[in-house]
Protein backbone atom coordinates (compact mmCIF):
# COMPACT_ATOMS: atom_id res chain seq x y z
CA UNK A 1 0.00 0.00 0.00
CA UNK A 2 3.04 2.43 -1.02
CA UNK A 3 4.70 1.96 2.30
CA UNK A 4 6.90 -0.71 1.62
CA UNK A 5 8.43 -0.67 5.88
CA UNK A 6 4.92 -0.15 7.60
CA UNK A 7 3.25 -3.09 9.47
CA UNK A 8 -0.70 -3.19 9.81
CA UNK A 9 -1.68 -4.77 13.53
CA UNK A 10 -3.78 -6.62 14.26
CA UNK A 11 -7.30 -4.71 15.19
CA UNK A 12 -7.77 -4.83 18.70
CA UNK A 13 -9.88 -2.31 20.89
CA UNK A 14 -9.82 -0.24 17.92
CA UNK A 15 -6.15 0.30 17.80
CA UNK A 16 -3.21 -1.53 15.75
CA UNK A 17 -1.61 -3.52 17.73
CA UNK A 18 2.05 -5.76 16.47
CA UNK A 19 1.90 -9.03 17.03
CA UNK A 20 2.73 -10.74 20.34
CA UNK A 21 5.95 -12.23 18.99
CA UNK A 22 6.71 -9.32 16.48
CA UNK A 23 5.81 -11.39 13.31
CA UNK A 24 5.31 -10.07 9.80
CA UNK A 25 3.50 -11.86 6.68
CA UNK A 26 3.13 -10.24 3.54
CA UNK A 27 -0.32 -9.54 1.66
CA UNK A 28 0.74 -9.74 -1.97
CA UNK A 29 -0.71 -8.37 -5.09
CA UNK A 30 -2.15 -11.67 -7.22
CA UNK A 31 -1.55 -9.46 -10.65
CA UNK A 32 2.59 -9.59 -10.26
CA UNK A 33 3.39 -10.85 -6.75
CA UNK A 34 4.29 -7.32 -5.64
CA UNK A 35 4.18 -6.65 -2.07
CA UNK A 36 0.71 -4.87 -1.04
CA UNK A 37 1.12 -4.44 2.68
CA UNK A 38 2.91 -6.27 5.45
CA UNK A 39 0.61 -7.01 8.60
CA UNK A 40 1.48 -8.55 11.80
CA UNK A 41 1.46 -12.56 11.83
CA UNK A 42 -0.58 -13.62 14.87
CA UNK A 43 -0.39 -15.88 17.50
CA UNK A 44 -2.66 -17.98 19.58
CA UNK A 45 -1.85 -14.81 22.30
CA UNK A 46 -2.94 -12.66 19.94
CA UNK A 47 -6.18 -14.69 19.47
CA UNK A 48 -6.69 -14.88 23.12
CA UNK A 49 -6.21 -10.77 23.20
CA UNK A 50 -8.74 -10.27 20.81
CA UNK A 51 -11.32 -12.75 22.11
CA UNK A 52 -10.72 -10.95 26.11
CA UNK A 53 -11.50 -7.81 24.22
CA UNK A 54 -14.35 -8.94 22.73
CA UNK A 55 -15.77 -10.72 25.42
CA UNK A 56 -15.39 -7.42 27.74
CA UNK A 57 -17.53 -5.84 25.29
CA UNK A 58 -19.94 -8.01 25.02
CA UNK A 59 -20.87 -7.07 28.82
CA UNK A 60 -22.19 -4.19 28.02
CA UNK A 61 -22.73 -4.00 23.88
CA UNK A 62 -25.38 -6.84 24.68
CA UNK A 63 -27.37 -4.20 26.49
CA UNK A 64 -26.83 -1.16 23.66
CA UNK A 65 -30.48 -0.01 22.81
CA UNK A 66 -31.90 -1.03 19.51
CA UNK A 67 -31.91 2.83 18.36
CA UNK A 68 -28.01 2.72 18.81
CA UNK A 69 -27.60 -0.48 16.98
CA UNK A 70 -29.36 0.84 14.39
CA UNK A 71 -27.79 4.06 13.81
CA UNK A 72 -24.25 2.44 13.91
CA UNK A 73 -25.67 -0.03 11.41
CA UNK A 74 -26.69 2.60 9.56
CA UNK A 75 -23.73 4.85 9.67
CA UNK A 76 -21.44 1.96 8.60
CA UNK A 77 -23.35 1.29 5.25
CA UNK A 78 -23.24 5.16 4.63
CA UNK A 79 -19.61 5.15 5.04
CA UNK A 80 -18.82 2.07 3.26
CA UNK A 81 -21.07 4.01 0.33
CA UNK A 82 -19.14 7.13 0.42
CA UNK A 83 -15.84 5.19 0.52
CA UNK A 84 -17.04 2.64 -1.64
CA UNK A 85 -13.44 3.14 -4.01
CA UNK A 86 -10.91 3.00 -1.77
CA UNK A 87 -12.70 -0.34 -0.59
CA UNK A 88 -12.92 -1.20 -4.62
CA UNK A 89 -9.23 -0.36 -5.07
CA UNK A 90 -8.80 -2.62 -2.02
CA UNK A 91 -10.22 -5.88 -3.94
CA UNK A 92 -8.40 -4.97 -7.26
CA UNK A 93 -4.82 -4.42 -5.46
CA UNK A 94 -4.85 -6.98 -2.57
CA UNK A 95 -7.55 -9.57 -4.22
CA UNK A 96 -7.22 -9.32 -8.28
CA UNK A 97 -11.17 -8.46 -8.58
CA UNK A 98 -11.52 -6.96 -11.70
CA UNK A 99 -13.29 -3.24 -11.50
CA UNK A 100 -16.54 -4.83 -11.98
CA UNK A 101 -16.62 -7.86 -9.86
CA UNK A 102 -15.12 -5.02 -7.28
CA UNK A 103 -17.89 -2.78 -7.94
CA UNK A 104 -20.59 -5.64 -7.44
CA UNK A 105 -18.73 -7.14 -4.08
CA UNK A 106 -18.73 -3.43 -2.35
CA UNK A 107 -22.34 -2.72 -3.16
CA UNK A 108 -23.70 -6.11 -2.31
CA UNK A 109 -21.87 -5.28 1.41
CA UNK A 110 -23.50 -2.34 1.16
CA UNK A 111 -27.08 -3.90 1.05
CA UNK A 112 -25.98 -6.84 3.23
CA UNK A 113 -25.17 -4.08 6.27
CA UNK A 114 -28.20 -2.10 5.38
CA UNK A 115 -30.80 -5.41 5.47
CA UNK A 116 -28.83 -5.93 8.97
CA UNK A 117 -30.88 -3.30 10.62
CA UNK A 118 -34.10 -5.09 10.44
CA UNK A 119 -32.63 -7.93 12.58
CA UNK A 120 -31.91 -6.11 15.67
CA UNK A 121 -35.91 -5.02 16.53
CA UNK A 122 -36.14 -9.18 15.68
CA UNK A 123 -34.17 -10.33 18.21
CA UNK A 124 -37.36 -11.47 20.29
CA UNK A 125 -39.24 -14.32 21.29
CA UNK A 126 -43.18 -15.52 22.02
CA UNK A 127 -45.33 -16.52 24.84
CA UNK A 128 -46.47 -20.10 25.02
CA UNK A 129 -49.46 -21.81 25.67
CA UNK A 130 -49.28 -24.16 29.06
CA UNK A 131 -49.82 -27.00 30.52
CA UNK A 132 -50.01 -25.36 34.44
CA UNK A 133 -53.56 -23.08 34.70
CA UNK A 134 -52.05 -19.63 35.67
CA UNK A 135 -48.60 -19.83 34.44
CA UNK A 136 -47.47 -17.22 32.15
CA UNK A 137 -44.98 -18.92 29.46
CA UNK A 138 -42.37 -17.35 27.17
CA UNK A 139 -39.05 -17.38 25.17
CA UNK A 140 -36.48 -15.12 24.97
CA UNK A 141 -33.75 -14.44 22.87
CA UNK A 142 -30.65 -13.13 23.66
CA UNK A 143 -26.98 -12.78 21.74
CA UNK A 144 -24.43 -15.54 22.24
CA UNK A 145 -21.58 -13.92 23.24
CA UNK A 146 -18.41 -13.74 21.18
CA UNK A 147 -18.86 -15.14 17.72
CA UNK A 148 -15.73 -16.06 15.18
CA UNK A 149 -16.04 -15.35 12.08
CA UNK A 150 -13.51 -17.08 9.61
CA UNK A 151 -13.80 -16.02 5.75
CA UNK A 152 -12.08 -16.82 2.87
CA UNK A 153 -9.81 -14.89 0.14
CA UNK A 154 -12.19 -14.62 -2.72
CA UNK A 155 -15.54 -12.36 -1.23
CA UNK A 156 -13.79 -11.08 2.17
CA UNK A 157 -15.91 -7.91 2.41
CA UNK A 158 -19.19 -9.76 1.32
CA UNK A 159 -18.03 -12.21 4.11
CA UNK A 160 -16.77 -9.80 6.62
CA UNK A 161 -19.78 -7.52 6.23
CA UNK A 162 -22.51 -9.70 5.91
CA UNK A 163 -21.05 -11.65 9.23
CA UNK A 164 -20.03 -8.65 11.33
CA UNK A 165 -23.18 -6.67 11.12
CA UNK A 166 -25.41 -9.57 11.34
CA UNK A 167 -23.53 -10.69 14.59
CA UNK A 168 -23.26 -6.68 15.90
CA UNK A 169 -27.27 -6.53 14.91
CA UNK A 170 -28.07 -9.48 17.24
CA UNK A 171 -26.14 -7.77 19.97
CA UNK A 172 -22.97 -10.36 19.52
CA UNK A 173 -19.52 -9.21 19.69
CA UNK A 174 -16.45 -10.60 17.31
CA UNK A 175 -13.68 -11.60 16.27
CA UNK A 176 -13.01 -11.78 12.35
CA UNK A 177 -9.61 -14.15 11.07
CA UNK A 178 -9.50 -13.00 7.37
CA UNK A 179 -8.01 -15.11 4.97
CA UNK A 180 -4.90 -14.72 5.16
CA UNK A 181 -4.52 -13.91 1.19
CA UNK A 182 -6.74 -10.63 1.50
CA UNK A 183 -6.22 -9.41 5.28
CA UNK A 184 -5.91 -5.53 4.62
CA UNK A 185 -9.65 -5.15 3.77
CA UNK A 186 -10.99 -6.73 7.20
CA UNK A 187 -8.66 -4.42 8.73
CA UNK A 188 -10.18 -1.55 6.85
CA UNK A 189 -13.70 -2.47 7.36
CA UNK A 190 -12.80 -2.59 10.92
CA UNK A 191 -11.78 0.91 11.10
CA UNK A 192 -14.50 2.23 9.42
CA UNK A 193 -17.10 0.05 12.30
CA UNK A 194 -15.18 2.19 14.60
CA UNK A 195 -16.09 5.27 12.54
CA UNK A 196 -19.63 4.64 12.31
CA UNK A 197 -19.87 4.79 16.15
CA UNK A 198 -19.47 0.66 17.41
CA UNK A 199 -18.05 0.31 20.49
CA UNK A 200 -14.67 -0.64 20.95
CA UNK A 201 -14.34 -4.18 21.33
CA UNK A 202 -17.00 -5.30 19.70
CA UNK A 203 -15.52 -5.84 16.73
CA UNK A 204 -11.55 -7.03 16.40
CA UNK A 205 -9.38 -8.57 13.37
CA UNK A 206 -6.38 -10.83 13.97
CA UNK A 207 -4.30 -11.09 10.83
CA UNK A 208 -2.48 -14.20 10.47
CA UNK A 209 -2.34 -17.96 8.61
CA UNK A 210 -5.20 -19.64 9.96
CA UNK A 211 -3.73 -23.07 9.67
CA UNK A 212 -1.82 -21.81 13.00
CA UNK A 213 -3.92 -19.76 14.68
CA UNK A 214 -7.15 -21.06 13.69
CA UNK A 215 -7.86 -23.06 16.61
CA UNK A 216 -6.69 -21.31 19.40
CA UNK A 217 -9.90 -18.93 17.90
CA UNK A 218 -12.36 -22.20 17.50
CA UNK A 219 -11.36 -23.51 20.38
CA UNK A 220 -11.57 -20.37 22.90
CA UNK A 221 -13.80 -21.02 25.92
CA UNK A 222 -15.50 -17.42 25.37
CA UNK A 223 -16.17 -18.01 21.89
CA UNK A 224 -19.93 -19.13 21.56
CA UNK A 225 -20.72 -19.05 18.10
CA UNK A 226 -18.01 -19.63 14.78
CA UNK A 227 -19.05 -18.93 11.42
CA UNK A 228 -16.83 -20.21 8.98
CA UNK A 229 -16.83 -19.97 5.11
CA UNK A 230 -13.69 -21.55 2.89
CA UNK A 231 -12.59 -25.07 1.60
CA UNK A 232 -14.21 -28.00 2.95
CA UNK A 233 -11.34 -29.68 4.71
CA UNK A 234 -10.36 -27.18 6.71
CA UNK A 235 -14.91 -26.70 7.47
CA UNK A 236 -14.66 -30.49 8.54
CA UNK A 237 -11.58 -30.34 10.88
CA UNK A 238 -13.70 -26.64 12.84
CA UNK A 239 -17.00 -28.96 12.61
CA UNK A 240 -14.99 -31.39 14.73
CA UNK A 241 -13.26 -29.04 16.89
CA UNK A 242 -17.16 -27.09 17.69
CA UNK A 243 -18.65 -30.77 18.57
CA UNK A 244 -15.94 -31.06 20.77
CA UNK A 245 -16.65 -28.05 22.61
CA UNK A 246 -20.12 -28.32 22.00
CA UNK A 247 -20.53 -25.03 20.62
CA UNK A 248 -22.69 -23.63 17.22
CA UNK A 249 -21.02 -23.77 14.02
CA UNK A 250 -22.09 -22.50 10.67
CA UNK A 251 -20.32 -23.72 7.78
CA UNK A 252 -20.61 -22.62 3.89
CA UNK A 253 -18.15 -24.77 2.05
CA UNK A 254 -17.13 -25.33 -1.79
CA UNK A 255 -19.42 -26.55 -4.61
CA UNK A 256 -19.09 -28.30 -7.85
CA UNK A 257 -22.31 -26.44 -9.06
CA UNK A 258 -24.30 -28.58 -12.34
CA UNK A 259 -26.17 -25.59 -14.63
CA UNK A 260 -28.35 -28.10 -16.93
CA UNK A 261 -29.82 -26.52 -20.45
CA UNK A 262 -32.41 -28.27 -21.89
CA UNK A 263 -33.53 -28.22 -25.54
CA UNK A 264 -36.52 -25.88 -25.35
CA UNK A 265 -34.06 -23.23 -23.29
CA UNK A 266 -33.52 -20.10 -24.31
CA UNK A 267 -30.30 -20.54 -25.67
CA UNK A 268 -28.96 -16.77 -25.84
CA UNK A 269 -29.90 -16.54 -22.16
CA UNK A 270 -28.51 -19.89 -21.73
CA UNK A 271 -24.90 -18.75 -23.15
CA UNK A 272 -25.43 -15.73 -21.25
CA UNK A 273 -25.72 -17.53 -18.03
CA UNK A 274 -23.12 -20.62 -18.71
CA UNK A 275 -20.47 -17.34 -19.00
CA UNK A 276 -21.34 -15.27 -15.78
CA UNK A 277 -22.43 -18.49 -13.86
CA UNK A 278 -18.59 -19.88 -14.35
CA UNK A 279 -16.32 -16.84 -15.02
CA UNK A 280 -17.25 -14.16 -12.56
CA UNK A 281 -13.65 -13.73 -10.72
CA UNK A 282 -11.99 -16.40 -12.72
CA UNK A 283 -13.98 -18.95 -11.52
CA UNK A 284 -13.42 -18.07 -7.95
CA UNK A 285 -16.58 -18.49 -6.56
CA UNK A 286 -18.41 -21.23 -4.27
CA UNK A 287 -21.38 -21.07 -6.16
CA UNK A 288 -19.82 -21.30 -9.79
CA UNK A 289 -21.93 -23.07 -12.51
CA UNK A 290 -18.88 -24.79 -12.79
CA UNK A 291 -20.26 -28.33 -14.85
CA UNK A 292 -22.53 -27.43 -17.50
CA UNK A 293 -25.01 -29.83 -18.85
CA UNK A 294 -26.47 -29.54 -22.40
CA UNK A 295 -29.27 -31.60 -24.37
CA UNK A 296 -27.60 -33.25 -27.01
CA UNK A 297 -29.90 -31.62 -29.56
CA UNK A 298 -28.43 -28.47 -28.89
CA UNK A 299 -25.27 -29.32 -28.15
CA UNK A 300 -23.12 -28.48 -30.94
CA UNK A 301 -24.67 -25.38 -31.56
CA UNK A 302 -24.37 -24.59 -27.97
CA UNK A 303 -20.46 -25.27 -27.80
CA UNK A 304 -20.41 -23.05 -30.82
CA UNK A 305 -21.11 -20.33 -29.52
CA UNK A 306 -20.33 -20.67 -26.01
CA UNK A 307 -16.50 -21.14 -26.93
CA UNK A 308 -16.83 -18.32 -29.32
CA UNK A 309 -18.19 -15.74 -26.42
CA UNK A 310 -15.37 -17.11 -24.13
CA UNK A 311 -12.49 -16.82 -26.31
CA UNK A 312 -13.21 -13.22 -26.27
CA UNK A 313 -13.73 -12.74 -22.71
CA UNK A 314 -11.47 -9.99 -21.57
CA UNK A 315 -8.17 -10.14 -19.80
CA UNK A 316 -7.16 -6.43 -19.97
CA UNK A 317 -6.58 -3.87 -17.17
CA UNK A 318 -8.50 -4.74 -14.12
CA UNK A 319 -9.57 -1.12 -14.26
CA UNK A 320 -11.33 -1.81 -17.30
CA UNK A 321 -14.91 -2.81 -17.00
CA UNK A 322 -15.09 -4.80 -19.77
CA UNK A 323 -11.74 -7.08 -18.25
CA UNK A 324 -13.45 -10.06 -17.03
CA UNK A 325 -10.50 -12.44 -16.63
CA UNK A 326 -8.28 -11.21 -13.50
CA UNK A 327 -5.09 -13.61 -12.09
CA UNK A 328 -6.08 -16.31 -9.57
CA UNK A 329 -4.92 -15.39 -6.25
CA UNK A 330 -2.41 -17.48 -4.99
CA UNK A 331 0.50 -20.20 -6.41
CA UNK A 332 -1.04 -22.55 -4.38
CA UNK A 333 -4.51 -22.07 -6.22
CA UNK A 334 -2.75 -21.52 -9.55
CA UNK A 335 -1.10 -24.85 -9.07
CA UNK A 336 -4.51 -26.62 -8.66
CA UNK A 337 -6.01 -25.16 -11.52
CA UNK A 338 -3.25 -25.76 -13.75
CA UNK A 339 -3.84 -29.46 -12.27
CA UNK A 340 -6.87 -29.63 -13.30
CA UNK A 341 -6.18 -28.25 -17.38
CA UNK A 342 -3.46 -30.66 -17.74
CA UNK A 343 -4.44 -33.73 -16.07
CA UNK A 344 -7.86 -33.34 -18.34
CA UNK A 345 -5.81 -32.59 -21.19
CA UNK A 346 -3.26 -35.68 -20.49
CA UNK A 347 -6.74 -37.80 -20.33
CA UNK A 348 -7.90 -37.24 -23.68
CA UNK A 349 -10.38 -34.03 -22.42
CA UNK A 350 -11.01 -31.40 -25.35
CA UNK A 351 -10.17 -28.05 -24.93
CA UNK A 352 -12.72 -26.03 -26.89
CA UNK A 353 -11.46 -22.36 -25.36
CA UNK A 354 -8.25 -21.13 -23.17
CA UNK A 355 -6.43 -23.79 -21.65
CA UNK A 356 -3.67 -21.08 -21.53
CA UNK A 357 -2.34 -18.71 -18.93
CA UNK A 358 -1.01 -14.85 -19.03
CA UNK A 359 0.90 -14.04 -16.15
CA UNK A 360 -0.95 -15.63 -13.34
CA UNK A 361 -4.07 -15.37 -15.40
CA UNK A 362 -5.11 -18.38 -16.78
CA UNK A 363 -7.60 -17.81 -19.73
CA UNK A 364 -11.73 -18.88 -19.46
CA UNK A 365 -11.36 -22.40 -20.24
CA UNK A 366 -13.81 -24.60 -21.68
CA UNK A 367 -13.49 -28.72 -21.36
CA UNK A 368 -15.16 -31.02 -23.97
CA UNK A 369 -14.86 -34.84 -23.15
CA UNK A 370 -14.29 -34.93 -19.60
CA UNK A 371 -14.78 -38.23 -17.99
CA UNK A 372 -14.57 -39.55 -14.21
CA UNK A 373 -11.39 -40.03 -13.64
CA UNK A 374 -10.21 -36.52 -14.30
CA UNK A 375 -9.61 -34.36 -11.10
CA UNK A 376 -11.45 -31.41 -12.88
CA UNK A 377 -14.77 -34.70 -12.97
CA UNK A 378 -15.43 -34.24 -9.28
CA UNK A 379 -13.00 -31.52 -7.70
CA UNK A 380 -14.05 -27.98 -6.98
CA UNK A 381 -11.07 -26.43 -9.72
CA UNK A 382 -12.02 -22.75 -8.30
CA UNK A 383 -11.06 -21.13 -11.59
CA UNK A 384 -11.96 -19.89 -14.54
CA UNK A 385 -13.06 -23.57 -15.87
CA UNK A 386 -15.88 -25.43 -16.94
CA UNK A 387 -16.45 -28.94 -18.46
CA UNK A 388 -19.33 -28.93 -20.51
CA UNK A 389 -21.26 -32.58 -21.12
CA UNK A 390 -23.94 -33.46 -23.84
CA UNK A 391 -27.34 -35.52 -21.89
CA UNK A 392 -30.04 -37.23 -23.56
CA UNK A 393 -32.39 -37.48 -21.09
CA UNK A 394 -33.74 -35.51 -18.02
CA UNK A 395 -33.53 -38.57 -15.50
CA UNK A 396 -29.79 -38.78 -16.72
CA UNK A 397 -28.66 -35.24 -16.37
CA UNK A 398 -30.50 -35.48 -12.74
CA UNK A 399 -28.53 -38.65 -12.10
CA UNK A 400 -25.51 -37.32 -13.49
CA UNK A 401 -26.33 -33.44 -11.63
CA UNK A 402 -26.46 -35.32 -8.64
CA UNK A 403 -23.36 -37.49 -8.85
CA UNK A 404 -21.19 -35.02 -6.62
CA UNK A 405 -20.26 -35.03 -2.45
CA UNK A 406 -21.21 -31.36 -2.71
CA UNK A 407 -24.37 -29.82 -2.94
CA UNK A 408 -24.34 -25.77 -2.60
CA UNK A 409 -26.38 -24.47 -5.53
CA UNK A 410 -28.22 -25.52 -8.89
CA UNK A 411 -29.52 -24.02 -11.95
CA UNK A 412 -31.96 -25.12 -15.38
CA UNK A 413 -32.61 -23.55 -18.65
CA UNK A 414 -35.78 -24.64 -19.68
CA UNK A 415 -39.33 -23.03 -20.37
CA UNK A 416 -41.22 -25.92 -19.19
CA UNK A 417 -42.00 -25.13 -15.78
CA UNK A 418 -43.22 -28.59 -14.51
CA UNK A 419 -39.73 -29.84 -15.43
CA UNK A 420 -37.90 -26.76 -13.93
CA UNK A 421 -39.23 -27.81 -10.51
CA UNK A 422 -38.86 -31.61 -10.87
CA UNK A 423 -35.21 -30.37 -11.07
CA UNK A 424 -35.48 -27.98 -7.88
CA UNK A 425 -37.58 -31.07 -6.07
CA UNK A 426 -34.82 -33.45 -7.23
CA UNK A 427 -31.65 -31.67 -6.99
CA UNK A 428 -29.36 -32.36 -3.63
CA UNK A 429 -28.36 -28.54 -3.39
CA UNK A 430 -29.16 -25.79 -0.81
CA UNK A 431 -30.29 -23.61 -3.58
CA UNK A 432 -31.61 -24.08 -6.97
CA UNK A 433 -32.11 -21.10 -9.82
CA UNK A 434 -34.50 -21.54 -12.68
CA UNK A 435 -33.38 -19.91 -15.66
CA UNK A 436 -30.38 -18.03 -14.08
CA UNK A 437 -27.09 -19.25 -13.27
CA UNK A 438 -26.35 -20.88 -9.69
CA UNK A 439 -23.86 -17.58 -9.02
CA UNK A 440 -26.46 -15.37 -7.01
CA UNK A 441 -27.27 -13.95 -3.44
CA UNK A 442 -29.44 -11.80 -1.24
CA UNK A 443 -28.71 -10.77 1.97
CA UNK A 444 -31.79 -12.11 3.53
CA UNK A 445 -32.44 -15.90 1.36
CA UNK A 446 -30.61 -18.76 3.56
CA UNK A 447 -27.54 -19.28 1.68
CA UNK A 448 -25.73 -22.31 1.95
CA UNK A 449 -25.28 -25.75 0.82
CA UNK A 450 -25.80 -29.98 2.10
CA UNK A 451 -23.13 -32.41 1.73
CA UNK A 452 -19.69 -31.29 1.47
CA UNK A 453 -20.58 -27.94 0.66
CA UNK A 454 -21.80 -26.53 4.29
CA UNK A 455 -23.78 -27.00 7.57
CA UNK A 456 -26.55 -24.31 8.66
CA UNK A 457 -27.62 -21.51 6.55
CA UNK A 458 -26.37 -18.17 6.43
CA UNK A 459 -28.25 -14.72 5.67
CA UNK A 460 -29.78 -12.28 8.14
CA UNK A 461 -33.12 -14.90 9.23
CA UNK A 462 -30.62 -18.03 9.72
CA UNK A 463 -28.23 -15.58 11.69
CA UNK A 464 -30.72 -14.88 13.88
CA UNK A 465 -30.70 -18.18 14.87
CA UNK A 466 -26.62 -18.89 14.42
CA UNK A 467 -25.96 -15.27 16.77
CA UNK A 468 -29.03 -16.15 19.18
CA UNK A 469 -29.97 -18.15 22.00
CA UNK A 470 -33.54 -19.28 23.21
CA UNK A 471 -34.74 -18.93 26.75
CA UNK A 472 -37.91 -20.41 28.25
CA UNK A 473 -39.05 -18.35 31.03
CA UNK A 474 -42.34 -18.97 33.02
CA UNK A 475 -44.01 -17.07 35.58
CA UNK A 476 -46.52 -18.78 38.12
CA UNK A 477 -49.37 -16.90 39.29
P1 LIG B 1 -9.47 -22.03 3.07
O1 LIG B 1 -10.27 -23.11 3.69
O2 LIG B 1 -8.09 -22.33 2.63
O3 LIG B 1 -9.35 -20.79 4.08
C1 LIG B 1 -10.49 -20.15 4.59
C2 LIG B 1 -10.13 -19.50 5.92
O4 LIG B 1 -9.87 -20.51 6.86
C3 LIG B 1 -8.89 -18.63 5.86
O5 LIG B 1 -9.11 -17.47 6.63
C4 LIG B 1 -7.84 -19.50 6.52
O6 LIG B 1 -6.81 -18.74 7.12
C5 LIG B 1 -8.68 -20.19 7.56
N1 LIG B 1 -8.15 -21.42 8.17
C6 LIG B 1 -7.27 -22.31 7.67
N2 LIG B 1 -7.07 -23.31 8.57
C7 LIG B 1 -7.85 -23.03 9.65
C8 LIG B 1 -8.10 -23.67 10.90
N3 LIG B 1 -7.50 -24.81 11.26
N4 LIG B 1 -8.98 -23.10 11.75
C9 LIG B 1 -9.61 -21.95 11.43
N5 LIG B 1 -9.40 -21.30 10.27
C10 LIG B 1 -8.54 -21.83 9.38
O7 LIG B 1 -10.35 -21.45 1.85
P2 LIG B 1 -9.96 -20.34 0.78
O8 LIG B 1 -8.95 -20.91 -0.17
O9 LIG B 1 -9.66 -19.05 1.44
O10 LIG B 1 -11.36 -20.14 0.04
C11 LIG B 1 -11.81 -20.97 -0.99
C12 LIG B 1 -12.85 -21.95 -0.51
O11 LIG B 1 -13.91 -21.26 0.15
C13 LIG B 1 -13.50 -22.68 -1.67
O12 LIG B 1 -13.65 -24.04 -1.34
C14 LIG B 1 -14.85 -21.99 -1.80
O13 LIG B 1 -15.84 -22.77 -2.43
C15 LIG B 1 -15.18 -21.68 -0.38
N6 LIG B 1 -16.16 -20.60 -0.27
C16 LIG B 1 -17.43 -20.91 0.14
C17 LIG B 1 -18.40 -19.92 0.20
C18 LIG B 1 -19.80 -20.23 0.65
O14 LIG B 1 -20.51 -19.30 1.06
N7 LIG B 1 -20.25 -21.48 0.62
C19 LIG B 1 -18.08 -18.60 -0.16
C20 LIG B 1 -16.79 -18.32 -0.56
C21 LIG B 1 -15.82 -19.33 -0.62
Amino acid sequence: MGDSTSVMGHWVNHSYAPASDGGVMESLNPLDDSVFAKVAEGTPEDIDKAVQAAHEAFGSYKDSSTNEREAWLCKAAELLEQRREEFIRLLMEEGGSTRKKATFETNKSISFIRAAVGMVRHVSGKTLPSDYPGRISMTWRSPRGVVAVITPFNVPLIKASRLCANALATGCTVVLLPSEEHPVISLKFAELLKDAGFPAGTINVVTGNGYNIGDSLTAHPLVKAVSFTGSTVVGKHIQKLCAEHNKHVTLELGGKNPLVIMNDANLQKAVEGAVRGIFMHQGQACVSSSRVYVHRDIYPKFVEIYAKVVSGLGMGDLDDPETIIGPIISDRQRQRVKRHIEDARDKGATIAAGGNWEGNRCAATVLLDVTSDMAAFREETFGPVVSVYPFDDFDDVMREANDTSYGLSAAIYTSDIELAMKYAKGIEAGMVHINSPSITDEAHVPFGGVGDSGFGREGTEADLEAFTELKWVTIQA
